[in-house]
């Protein structure tokens, strides 16, 4: 699938994308944008070739945030799965991410384990792994 990994920082952006593939979700195309403006046209864009399947977002960026680009394709009704890695994570922000309709928000410090917990519901795995460790947390919301 094709992942729109979105944040100003470019060093950030291979964070991210290094820690999906530590994660366990390798194979995967990525595809990347500096803030919330450039995502929302590769988001809704004329060339469906860049629409992403998964869009993980920073919060804080210039010309648009994370947030504002949650909301608006919210409020335009564009669906994609969306989630924020961010460096803080309050209270407030989880609820209003929530709100926007992200499925998740991982906060730093970013581990593999917040990765693989966010993401397995989202990503098909290449290669599944068959060994029972902990539980299987189902998630269930409202
Ligand atoms: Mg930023």
């Amino acid at each position: 699938m094709k992942i729109l990994v979105v944040d100003d920082s470019k060093a950030m952006r291979m964070i991210v994308k290094r820690t999906i593939r530590k994660a366990g979700f390798t194979g995967h195309t990525f595809i990347e944008a500096g803030n919330g403006a450039e995502a929302y046209r590769m988001i809704t864009g004329d060339d469906t070739e860049k629409h992403p399947d998964l869009v993980m977002s920073d919060w804080n960026m210039p010309r648009m945030t994370g947030i504002d680009l949650a909301e608006r394709l919210q409020r335009e009704e564009v669906v994609v799965p969306f989630g924020f890695v961010t460096s803080e994570g309050t209270k407030e922000m989880r609820e209003r991410a929530k709100n926007a309709g992200a499925l998740f928000l991982i906060a730093k410090p970013f581990t593999v384990g917040a990765f693989e917990e966010a993401l397995t519901p989202l990503i098909p795995t290449l290669e599944s792994e068959t060994e029972g460790e902990g539980e299987n947390p189902a998630p269930t919301e409202g």
